[in-house]
């Protein structure tokens, strides 16, 4: 078939659409977000400035409209190729998000580590000035929160979602997943407080990806 007559796909094109399909595929429902442009602004070029620059979704119903849909999905990056790709957390992906954001951040975890117990290994990604820590998600509503925990630490559960590998951060970083193969922590060595989920099984065979199976490199790694 000549390449003109082939259906498009956001795949030959679109990094963030690639990633996207892959996301969709282990069951996390995505949607896509507007696009950080090179000046520093945002690509729903809101005249009064956009205090959420690449974070904010393309779709009029926003996280409601997530899709794990691979027609869907491919249509929403076939029309925004550049999009910023968002992955839904909550139990609609199985998916319970620390947001460990800056120095501020990082000492929070620490202080809460110290006086709790260390969170488990985990899949990791790092973001514009920080990083994702993944955990299964208990089955429980577990709401967004941000600063409960102290100073730069947020939980990303029902009705949120994190921007996803690889995605452009306003500061022009790309997010990228750390150690892709590594699984979404088990949750028996988490304390409840910090909620970590029920943990997953051994690692899946590729044949049956779910939403603990490792990543491709091709989802998110920084070239
Ligand atoms: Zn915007």
């Amino acid at each position: 078939m000549p390449p003109a007559h082939r259906p498009a796909t956001p795949g030959a094109a679109s990094r963030t659409g690639a990633a996207a399909l892959r996301y969709a595929a282990l069951g996390w429902p995505v949607l896509p977000l507007h696009t950080p442009r090179p000046d520093g602004g945002c690509s729903c070029q809101r005249r009064d400035g956009c205090g959420q620059v690449g974070k904010h979704p393309r779709i009029a119903r926003g996280l409601h409209a997530a899709a794990t849909d691979h027609v869907q999905v491919m249509r929403w990056w076939v029309r925004w190729p550049a999009a910023n790709v968002a992955a839904v957390t909550g139990t609609r992906s199985g998916l319970l998000v620390v947001d460990v954001d800056g120095d501020a951040g990082e000492q929070t975890l620490r202080d809460l580590e110290a006086a709790r117990t260390p969170l488990p290994a985990t899949r990791e990604q790092r973001t514009g000035g920080g990083r994702h820590l993944l955990f299964a998600h208990p089955g429980r509503p577990v709401p967004n929160s941000a600063g409960k925990f102290g100073p730069g630490v947020d939980v990303r559960g029902d009705g949120g979602f994190i921007v996803a590998a690889p995605s452009r951060h306003a500061t022009g970083a790309v997010y990228a997943w750390r150690q892709p193969a590594v699984p979404i922590a088990p949750a028996r060595r988490c304390r409840t407080r910090w909620r970590c989920g029920r943990g997953t099984p051994a690692p899946p065979s590729p044949a049956r990806p779910t939403a603990s199976a490792p990543l491709s490199p091709a989802a998110g790694t920084l070239r």
